[in-house]
């Protein structure tokens, strides 16, 4: 038995199909099979003709800060709290300090008005809200038994 030796023609041919399918493999898929990461492609440069973009500077009103609570409390136009309301009754609400019965509520002292409770909400507007009536505005001048003095 006789083994055949390729001639050159054969081995031109091989070495030519070698040569041409190398040339078409992109580097990519080589980088691919090696494990390796293909290197992501290139930015362009900035070219200095082009100016860097100007950063969004939000407007003034944009920026106007939120009123404080009180302010806000202050600035609602609430519904006056009515001496006839069940709840304002039923706690001694009066739209003016000096007439508080003081038999009925002994606890009340001369001085003691809704402008100088903790739970006025209408700093020193006349009127105000006050947490313990939502939705209603009470008088600067008003109090109720559920007086609490600020604290100074
Ligand atoms: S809780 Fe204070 S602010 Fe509210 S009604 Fe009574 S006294 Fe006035």
């Amino acid at each position: 038995m006789s083994v055949e030796k390729p001639d050159n023609n054969d081995r031109r041919k091989v070495l030519k199909i070698l040569g041409y399918g190398a040339a078409t493999v992109p580097l990519a898929t080589l980088s691919a099979c090696s494990g390796e990461k293909a290197p992501p492609p290139a930015e362009p440069a900035p070219s200095a003709a082009e100016p860097a973009p100007e950063p969004e500077v939000p407007a003034a009103e944009e920026v106007a800060p939120e009123p404080a609570p009180a302010e806000a409390a202050a600035d609602v136009q609430l519904p006056l709290l009515s001496e006839d309301d069940p709840t304002a009754k039923s706690l001694g609400y009066v739209a003016d300090a000096s007439s508080v019965d003081a038999d009925k509520y002994p606890r009340y002292e001369a001085g003691q008005a809704c402008s100088n409770c903790a739970l006025y909400m209408g700093g020193d507007a006349p009127k105000g809200a006050c947490s313990i009536f939502p939705g209603k505005a009470v008088m600067g001048a008003g109090w109720c038994s559920v007086y609490a003095p600020k604290a100074t």
